[in-house]
């Protein structure tokens, strides 16, 4: 009998293929107490296991071919600096010598200690970076119990075909599955924005995530249908079913493939409107997939990774040179640079600042509120921003602003940092651009008094939508609710739209909202001309909006800002697109 399993569709496309069950979380940590004689050889086998748990990493890190995103290696890198960490290793090492627990022990509570930092965060990309810390220091204590390697760090390619089920997934168990022919996967746990879901949409297979107690439900070998798209895991199909997805799968090659040739044409509506198709990025490296899509800038250089698995914050001049290097890459294209978006809470890195811990850390002091209250965390920054300007197109992007005397003081400091460049004759653009994100209902209801104040607007649907609608965006057990064409949303971008015409600035909008070609004519229909997206959907975005006629999504964008429910508007599109 076909049994349906839900969960969170992450990444796009079908797959077909028998399960591969993998059992990460099964481990017991043995606890006891060594002798005084053993603390040496004890902490020597903590040491060497660290070592080994380094060469593994690296070993993988260059297998991963060519032809795959440099942002993967990036999340390698990532553990490899956790394994450097001193707040990883030293800690249970002090905890071997002076509790005598065993290595095994002592860092299981090391790791429930940052586990619990981590899960205090508000800032949802931060806060899953609590699996990173478990993924590391699972690896460590497979080793340090000599346990055998899982299956898919096998070299073998037994597993080529299969669909992984797992508890969770390290970045380097997803390359490793990719690289030994892995078609799609699907784990109980990780958001949205999780390390999995980002790279499953990297490297372009189909990924479930939330799909709570999966492992009960399935077997080993059991044959399955994996849709990306709806989040939804078939087992045991049936003929038909088998037949439907099949057929799905072929028109999606011929789509995707079809995608590629619109790399060079224009963003252009059937009724001639340009439209401006930018793209997000975190890392440097990421700039590679920003040219391979024929982006035409970037509309989110979001920073926060300067900030990671460091004690100190950048400095001005590190900040300088990283963007000196993506501005070289970008070859005159624009380049939005946001400042610092980081919580109060979440100080495990570079962005480090003490004070209780918040209750409501999403709605606490986080992105310019933390930058406002820290002025050395934020005029380095600014002043590298400004001193950049002078070598591209470079605009300065504010995220989380609520209110105005919030934008008035973050504006007297850039001009003070300009009167102390010109004193110290230091080059920069006198016209930088200006702007903030529209994240925060208070913005967008007020976005006029906003746009009168800066050079331009961009909306962030991710934050806006979580507090719109009043739902943490990576509670597992809320993320129903988290609905994108709740007409209190389409009514808030409408009015930031508005208010951007009024004024005369652009208004972009650079969440995920934006790279979802399922909204693409809606948004265009309310009045969106300037997108900023993932790299990975920019192309599918352009697609529709080659495919699109204004005169005819206006009318449907008023029917639908005046629908009861995104329930009513999405019946709405369907009927009418
Ligand atoms: C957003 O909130 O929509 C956004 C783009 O910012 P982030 O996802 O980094 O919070
Ligand atoms: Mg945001």
């Amino acid at each position: 009998m076909t049994v349906a399993l839900h969960g969170m569709g992450v990444s796009r496309g079908i797959a077909i293929g028998p399960v591969h069950i993998v059992e990460r979380d099964r481990i017991d940590i043995p606890e006891y107490y060594i002798k005084d004689g053993q603390v040496e050889a004890e902490s020597q086998r903590l040491n060497e296991a660290v070592t080994q748990a380094k060469q593994q990493l690296r070993a993988i890190r260059e297998h991963i071919p060519a032809t795959i995103s440099s942002d993967i290696a990036a999340f390698i890198d990532t553990h490899l600096l956790m394994l450097e960490d001193s707040a990883l290793t030293h800690e249970p090492l002090r905890l071997i010598q002076a509790a005598r627990h065993n290595a095994e022990w002592a860092l299981k509570l090391q790791r429930d200690a940052l586990v619990s930092v981590f899960e205090e965060m508000d800032d949802a990309y931060l806060r899953t970076r609590k699996d990173d810390v478990d993924h590391v220091v699972n690896r460590i204590h497979r080793i340090l119990l000599k346990q055998k390697p899982l299956r898919h760090e096998e070299p073998d390619s037994r597993l080529s075909g299969y669909i992984v089920i797992a508890d969770d997934l390290a970045p380097a168990d997803t390359v490793l599955m990719q690289h030994h022919g892995i078609v799609a996967f699907a784990t109980e746990y990780g958001g949205p924005t999780s390390h999995t879901a980002i790279l499953a949409r990297s490297l372009a297979i189909p990924a479930i995530i939330s799909l709570h107690e999966a492992r009960r439900f399935l077997r080993q070998d059991d044959l399955v249908i994996i849709d990306g798209n709806t989040g939804v895991i078939l087992v045991d199909p049936d003929k038909l079913s088998l037949r439907y997805y099949r057929q799905q799968q072929e028109e999606d090659k011929k789509y995707y493939s079809s995608l590629v040739q619109l790399k060079g044409a224009p963003a252009k509506t059937l009724d001639g409107v340009l439209i401006e198709l930018q793209a997000n990025i975190e890392l440097p490296q990421d700039f590679e997939i920003v040219r391979q899509v024929g982006a035409s800038g970037v509309g989110l250089y979001r920073t926060e990774f300067l900030y990671m698995n460091r004690e100190s914050p950048p400095g001005e001049d590190e900040h300088y040179e990283t963007y000196l290097a993506v501005l070289e890459k970008m070859q005159g294209l624009p380049l939005t640079i946001r400042t610092l978006d980081l919580g109060a809470d979440k100080q495990v890195d570079g962005g480090r600042q003490t004070g209780p811990v918040q209750s409501n850390p999403a709605l606490g002091l986080r992105a310019v509120r933390l930058c406002l209250k820290e002025p050395a965390l934020f005029r380095p920054q600014l002043r590298a921003i400004l001193r950049a300007s002078a070598h591209g197109d470079v605009r300065l992007m504010i995220p989380m602003l609520s209110n105005i005397q919030e934008t008035r003081q973050v504006l007297e400091i850039i001009e003070e940092i300009k009167e102390e460049l010109t004193k110290q004759q230091v080059k920069f653009d006198e016209n930088i651009p200006v702007g903030a994100m529209v994240e925060v209902p208070a913005a967008a209801i007020c976005a006029d008094i906003f746009a009168a104040q800066l050079d331009f607007l961009s909306i962030g649907t991710n934050d806006l939508i979580q507090y719109t609608v009043a739902i943490d965006r990576v509670n597992d057990e809320v993320n129903y609710l988290y609905d994108p064409l709740h007409p209190a949303v389409l009514r808030l971008i409408q009015t930031t739209l508005a208010a951007g015409i009024r004024a005369k600035i652009p208004v972009a909008m650079c969440g995920e909202m934006a790279g979802d070609n399922k909204h693409t004519k809606l948004l265009l229909g309310l009045g969106l001309r300037e997108f900023s997206v993932h790299p990975a959907y920019l192309l599918e975005v352009k697609k529709t909006i080659i495919e699109s006629d204004l005169a005819r999504l206006v009318p449907i964008a008023e029917a639908a800002l005046q629908a009861k429910s995104g329930a009513e508007v999405e019946e709405l599109l369907a009927q009418s697109l």
